[in-house]
């Protein structure tokens, strides 16, 4: 049997509130990004992953990267 691995993110705009995904991109932190529905520019502050999270259930457990950087909270 063959497996594939498809990583998803998904994004939404800090202006309009929208969201959207995207898969075979590497997106990092700092980057800039445009919104597809209002146009205007985002920069990717962190990259929550919920791939530990997903162990327990997302549900009751915050993503990967909140618990790790507790306490490192971006405006
Ligand atoms: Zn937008």
């Amino acid at each position: 049997m063959r497996v594939a691995l498809e990583f998803l993110y998904h994004f939404c705009c800090d202006h309009c509130q929208r969201w959207w995904s995207q898969a075979d991109v590497d997106p990092q932190p700092g980057d800039p990004l445009y919104c597809p529905y209002c146009g205007l520019q985002n920069r990717i502050e962190r990259i929550d992953t919920f791939r530990n999270a997903l162990r327990g259930s997302c549900l009751t457990r915050p993503p990967d990267a909140v618990s790790v950087e507790s306490g490192e909270q971006r405006a």
